[in-house]
């Protein structure tokens, strides 16, 4: 039995030789004795692809079909929304406050100014309902 990392290595740089189609691991010459065309020069079209990367795509899939934060936060194992914002390459605003007669926003400590400009857009727009 192969480790996970091996079978990924093993996947993404498999490559298909174009003359016989015979799937393999990159070589100067094809596997198929019968064939044996000059593979060489082929890469594999996930090349360089990692397994991490996956993650990413999966979180940010998550995040485009309108999954909550807790959703995606609980899928991903993330513990905090900065962390969540930063994998899967969306914005991520809040926490808010709601239910109370004035708009309230909380920033972190460790808030950006994209996140102060996004905070105060969301009270203007409380103050006008
Ligand atoms: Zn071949």
């Amino acid at each position: 039995m192969t480790s996970w990392r091996t079978a990924w290595r093993n996947l993404t740089r498999q490559i298909t030789c174009p003359a016989c189609g015979t799937k393999q691991q990159p070589a100067k010459s094809c596997a198929n004795e019968k064939c044996g065309v000059a593979i060489e020069e082929l890469k594999s079209p996930l090349s360089g692809l990692r397994f991490h990367d996956l993650r990413h795509h999966a979180i940010t899939e998550l995040a485009e079909s309108q999954a909550s934060d807790s959703t995606i936060m609980a899928i991903a194992g993330h513990v905090s929304t900065k962390m969540l914002q930063q994998l899967g390459g969306v914005t991520v605003v809040g926490p808010l406050l709601t239910g109370l007669d004035k708009p309230v926003q909380i920033a972190s400590m460790s808030a950006t100014a994209t996140d102060i400009v996004n905070l105060a857009v969301i009270a203007a727009y409380d103050i006008n309902r």
